[in-house]
């Protein structure tokens, strides 16, 4: 809850001496400074005389792309929701439940209306009849951001009251699974559905529904704003745009880092001051647990959509963590498991008492690695989401990479 970024010598002392060492509202940049800056001058505009496809067209120029995870193309997910008989609803995904990701944070508790503005612009080209958020209850600060400046919204006639319904969690990872989202809004058990459908057909209240990530829509007013290039004139290793790398870990300045997306962990290392002293780097968890872990020697790998595939794994919602010699990659890929094993929704079989079964079998001195890739198989093949389907990669990547520690 501290805000270390935030904190000087002089704040900290001072909130000692007033024994008010709790959460506090980070500095931000409020309505009126973001309209002082042109702030909502491009949603104004797209209301009175825009064209939704002209605007999808910009952002898919851009080569904008879900930072949620997943990767799909942002501008899509409009046609395929609009393709749909309204009402329809936008849902924002602010779960951020993946250990090692706090970029969203990070965006809200700085420039709020970057993410408000690009959410309507989303919603003005579905025609979105209202925009839920649904929001990680671990970030009080950033609800208190949003309540304020959704209020402000509302007495400055941008929106209608109402028109943003901030909605809180309660602490479970299942449901930034987009489908245990929707339930959890309508106020059921964070339960993940079968698809088809999908939810720009069926989401939220059975009504057509575009998600997106905070990031996201943050980027879409960039785009509009700045033009297409703020993210297509970049590039690296064959590959375009930014990404923003939540970084922890072995290295001497973690937190946030904003790099071209063809950026390998190498330079992700020497962005963040390279690693602490003492410590030799040993492998890398390259986006969540989710994504398990990867060896040193893959330093060249380009960390964005698609480029790791091929290794057994993706880069999810970039969320790095760096280990060194003195960690243990069996010792990570049990935590990991450990944590699929609590978060599972309990749903379906082979998730539910296939992470079970992995701990125990990983807990042994000596990993039974054939009966373990059998349970991977059946996980992936037969898990309903995707919290099954990805928990075996931590457990095989260990398996392939690191043989002499298990
Ligand atoms: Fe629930 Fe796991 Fe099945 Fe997903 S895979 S629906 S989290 S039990």
């Amino acid at each position: 809850h501290n805000h270390i970024d935030h904190a000087t010598p002089e704040k900290v002392a001072a909130a000692i001496a007033t024994g008010d060492t709790h959460a506090h509202v980070p500095d931000y940049d409020a309505l009126a400074s973001y309209q002082a800056d042109g702030g909502y001058g491009k949603l104004a505009e797209l209301r009175a005389d825009g064209n939704w496809e002209t605007v999808q067209e910009t952002v898919l120029s851009s080569g904008l792309r879900g930072l949620g995870g997943a990767g799909f193309p942002s501008g899509k997910k409009w046609g395929f929701v609009r393709m749909n008989e309204g009402p329809r609803y936008l849902a924002v995904n602010g779960d951020e439940g993946e250990p090692g990701t706090f970029k969203d944070r990070y965006f809200l508790e700085r420039t709020p209306h970057l993410f408000l503005e690009g959410m309507l612009i989303a919603a003005w080209a579905v025609e979105a009849e209202t925009c839920f958020i649904y929001l990680r209850d671990e970030y009080p600060a950033a609800r208190e951001i949003l309540e304020t400046e959704i209020a402000s919204l509302e007495a400055a006639g941008i929106v209608e009251p109402g028109y943003i319904d901030l909605r809180r969690g309660a602490g479970a990872y299942i449901c930034g699974e987009e489908s245990a989202m929707i339930e959890s809004i309508e106020g059921k058990r964070g339960l993940p559905r079968h698809r088809p459908p999908f939810v720009a057909q069926v989401g939220v209240f059975n009504r057509p529904t575009l998600v997106h990530n905070i990031e996201t829509l943050l980027w879409v007013t960039r785009i509009l704003r700045e033009g297409p290039e703020v993210l297509s004139s970049i590039e690296k290793n064959g590959r375009k745009g930014l990404r923003s790398y939540s970084v922890s870990g072995r290295v001497n300045n973690p937190g946030v880092h904003m790099l071209p997306a063809g950026s390998t962990i190498t330079d992700i290392i020497d962005a963040c001051g390279g690693m602490i002293e003492g410590h030799t780097f040993k492998a890398y968890q390259p986006g969540g647990p989710s994504s398990g872990l990867l060896p040193a020697s893959m330093h060249d790998v380009p960390l964005d959509f698609d480029t790791l595939q091929p290794h057994g794994t993706f880069i999810g919602s970039a969320a790095v963590v760096v280990l060194s010699d003195q960690d243990s990659a069996r010792d990570a890929a049990l935590n990991m498991l450990k944590f699929f094993e609590d978060e599972s929704c309990g749903q379906c079989t082979p998730c539910r008492a296939g992470c079970e079964k992995a701990v125990k079998l990983m807990q042994a001195d000596q990993w039974d690695q054939p009966l373990l890739e059998d349970l991977c198989q059946v996980m992936g093949d037969a898990s309903i989401c995707g919290l099954g389907q990805a928990a075996p990669n931590p457990i095989r990547l260990v398996m392939k990479h690191f043989g002499e520690e298990i």
